[in-house]
Order: C-alpha cells, then sequence, then structure tokens
C-alpha cells in the first residue's frame, strides 16, 4: 500500500461537545495546529471536505492478533476440538497450509481494521517453538506500510504456553532484545499448571529489558483472582508499575463485589490495567467501579476470522457495542465514556498517549455520519474518513 500523502485540513465537520461547523488545520508534522469555526472558502486539493459529518478520535484496539487472521482466504470451516487447549492444537496443526503468519493475510486485516477507524493498534504476536519470531517480522513488514499513520505495539505472545515448552522463555527474552514492547503470557495456571513459574519467569524478562506484560489469563474463580494476586505481587517487587496489562481477566468480573474492590484498588495503586474484548456469553467489566476505583481498561477485537472462532469483523466500535449493550450501559455519559474508551483514553495502550481533537494532539480522526458520540454507539455507522497521523488512510 502506498501511504496517502497528509492532508492540511479536515473542513466542515461537527464535533461532539461544540455546536457548528468546524475546521480542523493539520501541521505537516502530523498533529492538530488548530480547530476552528469553519470558514467559507473553497476545499483544496490537500484537503478533505467533511460534509457536516461527525468527528471523533481514532479508535484504539488494545487487543488484536493481526498475525494469524484468514481473512480475505476461502471460508474455513470450525473443527478441531474447543476449550483452549484444544484450539491451539487445532491452529497448530492448519495454520501453514493458511499461510499463517504471512505479510497478506496480515496486510489485509490491517486494511479491516483501519477502514473501521483504527488509528491505534496493540496486537499479540504468536511466538512458539514452530515459529520462532517469525510472525513478528512479518507484522512489522505489514504495519510498515502505514509508516507514522498508524501507531502501534506488539506483544510477544506464548500462545502455546510457557514452561510446558521448554525454548519459550528464550524466545521471548530474545523478543524482548529484538524491541517488542511487550512481553506477553498464557493462563499461567490453566495451561503451564504453574502459576508461580510462569509469572516468575515472564515479568522478569519484563524487568530486565524494560517491556510491558501483556497476559491473557481466561483462567476464571478462584484460580483467576488468585492469579491476580500473583501478577500484581510481582507488578510491586518488580517495579512493573504501569507496564502490565491483564487481557480478558474474566475472574475480576465473576468474584464478589468485596474482594474485586480490594483487587482494583490494588490495580489501581499499581496502575494496572486490562482489556476486555467484551464476550457475550460472560459478565462485562463493571464500568462505574473500574471508573471509581481509577482502573484503566479498553477494548479489543482479539481475533478476527481465525481458527479460534468465525467471528468478528475487526470493528472496534462495534466492540464498544456489544459492551455498551450486554453491561446494560443506556445514560448519555455512559455511552459517552464507552466511546471515549474506544478511543483515545485507551492510547496509552498503544504508545500514543493523546487527549483527542485538540490542538498539538495526533491527528487521528473518524468522520461518521451520526449526530453524537452516543448516536455513533448504537448505531456504529460506517466510517466515511478516517485520519490517521494526518494521512487519509480510507474514504468511503
Ligand atoms: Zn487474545
Amino acid at each position: 500500500m502506498l501511504l496517502p500523502p497528509r492532508i492540511t485540513a479536515l473542513r466542515g465537520i461537527r464535533l461532539d461537545d461544540t455546536p457548528g461547523l468546524h475546521d480542523v488545520l493539520i501541521h505537516d508534522d502530523g498533529l492538530i495546529g488548530s480547530i476552528e469555526p469553519a470558514s467559507d472558502a473553497p476545499v483544496g486539493a490537500t484537503e478533505i471536505d467533511g460534509r457536516g459529518l461527525l468527528a471523533l478520535p481514532g479508535l484504539v484496539n488494545a487487543h488484536a492478533h493481526v498475525d494469524k487472521s484468514w481473512w480475505g482466504l476461502p471460508w474455513q470451516s470450525y473443527g478441531g476440538e474447543g476449550g483452549t487447549d484444544g484450539r491451539i492444537r487445532h491452529e497448530r496443526a492448519r495454520r501453514d497450509e493458511l499461510g499463517i503468519p504471512g505479510v497478506e493475510v496480515t496486510r489485509r486485516v490491517l486494511a479491516e481494521l483501519v477502514r473501521h477507524g483504527t488509528t491505534g493498534l496493540r496486537t499479540h504476536v504468536d511466538v512458539d517453538l514452530g515459529i520462532g519470531l517469525r510472525g513478528i517480522d512479518v507484522v512489522r513488514e505489514a504495519l510498515a506500510d502505514y509508516g507514522d499513520a498508524l501507531t502501534s505495539e506488539i506483544v510477544a505472545f506464548p500462545q502455546d504456553g510457557v514452561l510446558r515448552r521448554p525454548g519459550t522463555i528464550e524466545l521471548l527474552a530474545e523478543a524482548a532484545a529484538a524491541g517488542v514492547e511487550h512481553i506477553g503470557g498464557l493462563d499461567p495456571a490453566g495451561i503451564d499448571r504453574d502459576p508461580v513459574g510462569q509469572l516468575d519467569a515472564i515479568m522478569a524478562i519484563a524487568a530486565d529489558h524494560g517491556t510491558g506484560i501483556d497476559i491473557h489469563l481466561h483462567d476464571g474463580g478462584e484460580l483467576g483472582t488468585f492469579q491476580f494476586d500473583l501478577i500484581l505481587d510481582r507488578t510491586e517487587s518488580l517495579g512493573l508499575q504501569g507496564r502490565v496489562t491483564i487481557a480478558h481477566g474474566f475472574a475480576i468480573a465473576q468474584t464478589d463485589a468485596a474482594r474485586r474492590r480490594d483487587l482494583l484498588q490494588r490495580m489501581a495503586g499499581l496502575d494496572v490495567s486490562m482489556t476486555t474484548v467484551a464476550p457475550l456469553r460472560l459478565p462485562q467489566l463493571p464500568l462505574h467501579e473500574f471508573d471509581a476505583a481509577g482502573v484503566r481498561f479498553a477494548f479489543g477485537t482479539d481475533g478476527i476470522r481465525d481458527l479460534w472462532s468465525p467471528y468478528g469483523t475487526g470493528d472496534l466500535l462495534g466492540i464498544a457495542w456489544q459492551y455498551a449493550r450486554s453491561a446494560g450501559l443506556v445514560r448519555d455519559e455512559d455511552l459517552r465514556r464507552v466511546v471515549a474508551l474506544a478511543g483515545a483514553a485507551a492510547s496509552p495502550f498503544v504508545g500514543a498517549e493523546t487527549a483527542g481533537l485538540a490542538a498539538g494532539e495526533r491527528a487521528d480522526i473518524v468522520l461518521i455520519d451520526a449526530e453524537n458520540a452516543m448516536d455513533a454507539l448504537v448505531r456504529t455507522p460506517p466510517r466515511e474518513v478516517v485520519i490517521g497521523g494526518g494521512h487519509p488512510v480510507h474514504r468511503a
């Protein structure tokens, strides 16, 4: 893909919080210069006519797997056994014939995420004894197409387990030395059957190399909350404050309110964050409790159309909709908060902290035919224009 040159202005857009039409002027460094009442001068060649569409900050997909979708390939029937370990075995048996990981298929997934408004991405990339670090090279090559239009971070993800596959720890350390932003993990109890061992090993790599930790934790109930404790203990003892994310973490929504309050208080103190893909069959992370405690969380699409599940469209706003609807959120302030969590509020998860649509911030902007943020969330209309760092990366 040839990255389209930056535009100099987005003319005649509407903002969620200020009445009237506005122009967004964009500097040649990709930052917003100013936002002003719309002028009626004709739209120039390096400008885009905003047609009165609503402008929202670019969407942030804080949990994706862009390395292992079969998006764009013929339909693949769901097969193999269920459960995390069954899916792992099935994926390893079939990924080679599907060309996973591959640059072209990763490009198609990225295009689909961007088309839906994603301008910030944190993606897990499989690292295991079969493919080594090849997936990371593939994802980096595909991401390079977007230059500075897309902000991104990579998690080296031991999908096949850590301690149960000797040699994986060394691969993760190699990935850290090669510059990935985060070291992943997977159900230290459920998969490795050694929660202390896995967490000691991966969190030591993060401490040694200055990376973050972003761990998949599906284990539910008491087993899950016990592993929250272990993660928090090590975050504190290794000085990893502000660098640890727990993905899924179903257990925190399943445990009782008092236990959750204690965990959230401790997470806030250590700035441990979470990501959710808003699973339909499980309780959602309680928005008000997280906000009251000051614990950050963000949304992700997870993998789309892969050997784990035929579902997923790559629409992060669709995940936010799924979250809000299944959490029973209906009030304006809550719907607006969910839209914020899908955008600028999640920017720390991709290493590009922004306050959203304001002078001096990155020009990451989505234009959508909606009345306001609430309307955009409940209807999730198509994204008309997507601007990443000033580059028009998608136009309907
Ligand atoms: Zn995942």
